[in-house]
This record gives structure tokens, C-alpha cells and sequence, in this order.
């Protein structure tokens, strides 16, 4: 079945429960299945069918679900995109996927506008209006082409019926964040989507009785997949946030009796930090997921402890959809671990030569299952390169102990050489974490002339007093020699992407340029 169709369904069960939240005000599953429906019904008259891509160059709001499933209704493919990106990073991701229509926020008219030049596919804009006007916009030069988000759903035919639907069909391009190069486009379908949200719901137990935190940003594949589409499959209820901020987050949680919050670890930290943040805030929480990047073990104990919670984490990536592993929730989970594969998907830690490699030895994870992606987007070398004998190479390095767990060591590219011995930045950081007077930390390699590369740390701390001196001898009592930094430096904060993971290569850049 599509995605589209899978929200249908839930209709037919629960029209009349609230699919979402939004500034308090609830939106209920019959109400979103119409104006889906009659989003559909105007992108179709726009020419949108199958083999069409959508962009959605949107934050968190209703704006997102409505255009997300009212394109996949019309029988494109929709392609997200992060709002806040430079207006290169746009134009790029929607000339190389060829996007047909942009669904936008009003806010970024002017962007749209100085780039409508450049945007060799794009034949129509879809404007969400959020404030008035500002100024006469029929003197835009990409006026003939706008269509007012707000006209479109009081047009469209509520009895719209999409095309059939192949649910092997591409859903949604993803473009994934690359660590190096130009962003590639994961084509993820809809049974690649759908088996991820229903193994992973399964695993957490999501039913339509959970209301689910929902502030990491649905473009990112975590939030798409296990936020938004695994409630909305199971008949849960979203509590939208547009802004992570701790202060809305507790209010949130109290006023709604949110039972899952899931964050990345730079929220949790956040959280953690808030001074007005109380135990008794999180009582409705039955749960909290991690993912994203690597979750330090001294904040997921330090942050169990304070609000008397249990936090699990999960790993995954865009090309698969996203999930391959989580911690479950009948047995103990492991701090500092991954968890075990979910329903359905296969993960393995394999050498360079392609062996398996005995329980808690280090080498590349591999993964296979329904979640993994078709390829990237006109891509056939670089897809060739991860997608090998059905199993897709995720980059990042990690081992499995006797019960079947995995722990993510690091990004293969990461890997620091010192002197010929490898270190991987996670476990100078995790020492860092444990420090009480760090907030936050991320260590690099930094070329040396003698020993080839050597580590270099950036922190956060809590107080002025800290000095450089004092963090390394702390390291020194804690690291072998050779992992111990050659430099600490201290920052305000730490670059990272929109998702929240810490951008080790623009520290990189820092270094080169200073
Ligand atoms: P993206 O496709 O942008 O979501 O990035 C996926 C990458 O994030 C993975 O390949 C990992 O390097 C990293 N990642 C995701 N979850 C975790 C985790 N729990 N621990 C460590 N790294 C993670």
C-alpha cells in the first residue's frame, strides 16, 4: 500500500480523533484526509502526476503534512527540503532533482524570486501564506506562476481520486547531508517508507493512543519516518513544535500528556540544561528516543537520572529510510549502544574484504532489508559504490557484542591515525562528556608533521574557570597518550547542521583558516 492511501485508512478508523496539534489548536484525521484530498485535486490541475517532483521547502506545520501526502496523493514524489538552507544549497537539490513545483512559506518569496533564473524545471510555486503581504507581490517576476496555498485547499474537489499508485514507486527523495561533496538524492519508495514506520512503531509500541513530541524538522528522515509517519499509520496524534525550544517542549508535554519525545542528543542536552526543568514535567513521557548521531553516555545517565526517564537510542541514515537499529523496550537497554536490529532488517559488521568479523571486533556496518533505498537520484556510480550484493554500506564503523547489539565506533572517513594507531573522535568526546564542567565536545584529527595526524578537542564548558591545562591532564588520566589531544580549544558553541549533529569538517575548516 502507498502512504497516502495508508493516512486514508486511518481515516476510515478514526475520523473524528485529533491527527495533530498545532499552537494548541487540534486538527482532527477526517479534516487532514480532506484537505489532503483537495491538495491533491489542485496540484493535479497543475499538471502534477507521476513521474512529477514535489519540493517542500517547508519547516515544521500543518503546511508540511498537507503537501507532503496531498503530492503523494497526486502521484508525485515529493522531495524536502531544509528552509534554512543557502539559497545555493536550494537551487542545487531542486535543478538536480528537477523539481516541478515548489511548496514554499511566504517568507522566502525573496529567495524564490532572485532564483527563479536559475530553476530550469520548476513551472509553478505553491506559497504558504503565513503574515500579510509585504508590498505588492503581482509585481513579482514569478507572480504568473504562484498559487496561493490557502486558495488551493478552498478550491480543491474533496472527492479527488488520485492515480493508482506502485508501491514501488519513488515516495521521496532525500537529499542526505554528505560529508563530503554535493548532496545526494536517496530515492526511498513507498514500501521503503512504510515497512521503516511500521517495523519501527512496532518496536516502540506506538498506537494511537501516544502523542508524540514532534520538533525534530520533518524534512529530516528521522522525523518524516518515525515521528510523522509511524504515528499517523498507528491513529497517534502529533503535538507539532515549528521551534525547538526547552521552555515549549515541557509546556507541551504537561498541557498535552505527550507520552514519546524524540530529540537528537544536542536537544537532550538542552533539555538537560534547562533550569526550570523538572522531573515531574515528564511524567506522561512513556518513552524517549535518541538518533541521529551518537548519544554521549554520560548525558543519556545523567539525563535518565534527573527526569527518571528511560532514554533509548536508535541509529539509521536516509538510504535507509531511516532506521536499522533501536534499542528495545522489553529488554535492558545499553547506554552507549545502538540497540539490536529492528523487525525485518539485517545488520552486520563486516572487514575489507567483506568478512563477517567475530563478535566485538570493529569494521563497517552493513544493512539489508525492505527499508533500504532504490539508489540515489541519477546517480549510478555513486549508488554502485554503497549498494553492493543487496546489502547497502552504511560508512560507519561499529561492532556487535555476544547479545546481538551494535555500537556505532564512528564514521569510517572520521577515523583519526595518530602515529599509526587509530582513534575515533566518539571516544575522546564520550571522556570530554564525563567532565562536570563540560557541555559540549567534538574532537578532529589535525595534521602533524611527525606523527601524520594528531587529535585536536573544541569545548563547551559550563564555567570560565576551566582551563585548557586542567581538561588535559584530566585526559591524560583517562585516554592512552597517543589519544590525548595536542590542543584544547574552548568556543561559545559548536557549529552543527539544522538536524543538531555536530559539523566535525567546518571545525576542520576552523582549523585550516586560523
Ligand atoms: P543522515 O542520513 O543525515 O541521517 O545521517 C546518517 C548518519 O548519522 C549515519 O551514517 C551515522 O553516521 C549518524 N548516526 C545516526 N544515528 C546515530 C547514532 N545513534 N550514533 C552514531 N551515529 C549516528
Amino acid at each position: 500500500m502507498n502512504l497516502s492511501e495508508q493516512l486514508h485508512q486511518t481515516a476510515l478508523r478514526k475520523a473524528d480523533k485529533p491527527a495533530y496539534y498545532f499552537m494548541d489548536q487540534s486538527t482532527s484525521y477526517g479534516e487532514l484526509d480532506e484537505t489532503v484530498t483537495k491538495f491533491a485535486d489542485e496540484l493535479h490541475k497543475l499538471g502534477v502526476s507521476t513521474g512529477d517532483n514535489v519540493a517542500l521547502v517547508l519547516g515544521n506545520s500543518p503546511h508540511f503534512i498537507i503537501s507532503l501526502y496531498g503530492a503523494l496523493r497526486a502521484g508525485a514524489t515529493v522531495i524536502p527540503v531544509n528552509p534554512i538552507y543557502t539559497p545555493d544549497e536550494i537551487g542545487y537539490i531542486l535543478n538536480n532533482g528537477d523539481v516541478k513545483v515548489v511548496v514554499a512559506l511566504d517568507k522566502l518569496l525573496p529567495l524564490l524570486e532572485n532564483m527563479n533564473p536559475i530553476l530550469s524545471s520548476v513551472e509553478q510555486y505553491v506559497i504558504c501564506e503565513t503574515q500579510p503581504a509585504n508590498g505588492d507581490i503581482s509585481k513579482l517576476n514569478i507572480y504568473p506562476k504562484m498559487k496561493s496555498f490557502t486558495e488551493m485547499l478552498k478550491k480543491g474537489d474533496v472527492h479527488f481520486l488520485g492515480p493508482r499508485l506502485d508501491p514501488e514507486g519513488t515516495a521521496i527523495i532525500l537529499y542526505t547531508s554528505g560529508t563530503t561533496g554535493k548532496p545526494k538524492g536517496a530515492m526511498l519508495s513507498h514500501t521503503n517508507i512504510y515497512s521503516n514506520a511500521h517495523d519501527v512503531g512496532e518496536y516502540l509500541k506506538i498506537t494511537e493512543n501516544d502523542r508524540v513530541v514532534t520538533t525534530l524538522p520533518m524534512f529530516h528522515v528521522f522525523s518524516l519516518t518515525v515521528v510523522v509517519n509511524a504515528p499517523l499509520l498507528s491513529g497517534g496524534t502529533l503535538l507539532i513544535v515549528p521551534q525547538f525550544s526547552p521552555k515549549e517542549i515541557f509546556r507541551l508535554i504537561k498541557k498535552f500528556n505527550a507520552t514519546v519525545f524524540a530529540g537528537v542528543p544536542t536537544m537532550y542536552n538542552f533539555l538537560f540544561q534547562y533550569p526550570d526543568g523538572k522531573e515531574e514535567d515528564l511524567n506522561s513521557l512513556r518513552i524517549c528516543i535518541s538518533g541521529g548521531s551518537a548519544m554521549p553516555v554520560s548525558l543519556l545517565e545523567s539525563f535518565e537520572r534527573k527526569f527518571n526517564i528511560i532514554v533509548s537510542e536508535g541509529y539509521g541514515l536516509s538510504e535507509a529510510s531511516p532506521v536499522t537499529c533501536f534499542n528495545p523496550l522489553d529488554r535492558p537497554r545499553k547506554a552507549g549502544s545502538i540497540g539490536t536490529s529492528i523487525l525485518h532488517v539485517e545488520n552486520k559488521v563486516v572487514n575489507e574484504l567483506d568478512e563477517e568479523v567475530p563478535v566485538n571486533g570493529v569494521g563497517e556496518l552493513i544493512v539489508r532489508g525492505p527499508n533500504v533505498m532504490k539508489g540515489y537520484y541519477k546517480m549510478p556510480e555513486e549508488s554502485a559504490a554503497v549498494l553492493k550484493n543487496g546489502w547497502l554500506y552504511t560508512g560507519d564503523l561499529a561492532r556487535m557484542d555476544e547479545e546481538g547489539y551494535f555500537f556505532i565506533v564512528d564514521r569510517k572517513k572520521e577515523l583519526i591515525i595518530v602515529g599509526g594507531y587509530n582513534v575515533y573522535p566518539r571516544e575522546v568526546e564520550e571522556v570530554l562528556y564525563a567532565h562536570p564542567e563540560v557541555v559540549e565536545a567534538a574532537a578532529i584529527g589535525v595534521p602533524d608533521p611527525n606523527q601524520g595526524e594528531v587529535v585536536q578537542c573544541f569545548v563547551v564548558k559550563k564555567n570560565n574557570a576551566l582551563t585548557e591545562e586542567e581538561l588535559l591532564a584530566y585526559c591524560l588520566e583517562h585516554l592512552a597518550k597517543y589519544k590525548v589531544p595536542t590542543k584544547i580549544e574552548f568556543l561559545d558553541e559548536l557549529p552543527k547542521n539544522t538536524t543538531g549533529k555536530i559539523l566535525r569538517r567546518s571545525l576542520k575548516t576552523h582549523v585550516t583558516q586560523n
